[in-house]
């Protein structure tokens, strides 16, 4: 039985995205082996080292223009950077975060001076960015955020604090969300591009997780800190827009991860019930092993037919709102059931920390919250009835 039982997909069929493949796992093979990985779980984040080293192998910004540096290419190149992490259980290297989920604000976004500033070093490994959007007491509610933008001649200061920010301890460009006015609800949020080096701007300890030790999470804190009029990301007043407008594409890159880490167990996972004997035969050939499995396989193959066809739809701008959501929700459940089952068939074994199942079942349990809890997802849903 093969882990999934999904052809590759018209869409997918291109020699370049193997060679890419390719690339990329000898990249992973020799930089982040299993001893690597271990080490950045305990120190709480990945090198940054590695990633001038990632940026040098060209895995980061593959889809930022080539005047600025990236390849130029499109979303398939992230997903199959993806599925490569997750084959070495290295998705808490964030790449996918920094590439696929902020660069394309900038690209977007950014004004031709801030491309040029931001993105050939971020595609170079050598500035590695954040998202700043969630504050203590606002999350799901991101029209509550308190932090403020000021205007003060032709600068901003900036005054309040946010809170879960990957990439966080490493990032030396943040991109934050502050209020610039603070009755004018959605349309009061803007975006900026901050340097953490800016006075003002301090960074609280990394945050201890459940699961994903190796990204760095931390608190960022803005005390009068004062940016230029120029590091606006947009219009101002526009930032809830396009963090709406950009959010679907997050959502793909969680439900990409998600289902790459699927993958990834369901072939840990049936390696041990092959190898494994209990009551003198092995655990396969137990039918409640079979039929879990079974289950497991029809739901994982389910995940990626649906996510194809959200990628498909990425790819050719149609992709809205609602059905971003339904890819994020229902495949984010669907890996939480299923790496709960494959922990249960590797019996202790799938409780310690040595087997790669232990990690992926704590490191799974934050898909459902973040890029936007899954009960948001469902609001996102219901208003498309
Ligand atoms: C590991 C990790 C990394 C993160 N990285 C980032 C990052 O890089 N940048 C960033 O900005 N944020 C980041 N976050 C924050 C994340 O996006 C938020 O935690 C998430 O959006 C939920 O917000 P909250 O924690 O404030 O929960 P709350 O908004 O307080 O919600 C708590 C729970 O209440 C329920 N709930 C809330 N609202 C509703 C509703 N309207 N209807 C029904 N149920 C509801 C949901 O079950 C939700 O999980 C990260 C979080 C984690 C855990």
């Amino acid at each position: 039985m093969s882990a999934l039982a999904v052809p590759t997909p018209p869409y997918m069929q291109d020699e370049s995205l193997e060679i890419f493949a390719r690339s990329a796992g000898r990249f992973l093979d020799d930089h982040c082996g299993p001893e690597e990985l271990a080490a950045w779980r305990k120190a709480g984040s990945s090198p940054p080292d590695l990633w001038k080293k990632a940026g040098a192998a060209g895995l980061l910004g593959v889809t930022v223009p080539p005047e600025y540096g990236g390849a130029g290419a499109d979303f398939r190149f992230e997903a199959v950077l993806i599925e490569q992490l997750a084959a070495r259980n290295a998705l808490n290297f964030a790449i996918p975060l920094h590439s696929a989920v902020i660069l394309p604000y900038i690209v977007e976004y950014g004004t031709e001076a801030q491309k040029c500033r931001y993105l050939p070093s971020a595609v170079a490994g050598e500035t590695i960015f954040a998202i700043a959007m969630t504050e203590p007491s606002a999350g799901s509610d991101l029209q509550g955020m308190k932090t403020t933008a000021v205007r003060d001649g032709d600068d901003f200061v900036i005054n309040g604090q946010k809170t879960f920010i990957s990439n966080g301890l490493l990032a030396s460009t943040v991109i934050v969300a502050a209020k610039t006015n603070s009755s004018a609800g959605a349309k009061g949020i803007s975006l900026f591009l901050v340097d953490t080096n800016t006075p003002g701007f301090e960074r609280g300890p990394l945050l201890h997780k459940m699961g994903q030790e190796a990204r760095d999470t931390v608190e960022l804190f803005f005390s009068d800190m004062r940016i230029p009029g120029d590091a606006l990301l947009g219009e101002e007043g526009e930032g809830f827009a396009m963090l709406m407008r950009n959010l679907p594409q997050e959502r793909l890159v969680i439900a990409w991860q998600a289902v790459a880490m699927i993958e990834a167990a369901l072939t840990a996972t049936l390696g041990y019930v092959r190898e494994r004997k209990a009551f003198g035969r092995q655990l396969l050939d137990f039918q409640n092993s079979q039929f879990k499995l079974a289950e497991c396989k029809t739901d994982a193959t389910i995940a990626k037919v649906f996510l194809h066809h959200c990628t498909e739809r990425l790819l050719a701008g149609t992709l809205d709102a609602a059905t971003a959501s339904m890819a994020k929700y229902w495949i984010t459940e669907a890996q939480g059931r299923i790496i709960d089952q494959c922990v249960q068939l590797h019996g202790g074994y799938g409780y310690m920390d040595e087997y790669p199942i232990s990690q992926m079942y704590r490191d799974a349990r934050g898909y459902r919250i973040y890029g936007g809890a899954n009960e948001i997802m469902k609001l996102l849903i219901a208003r498309s009835l």
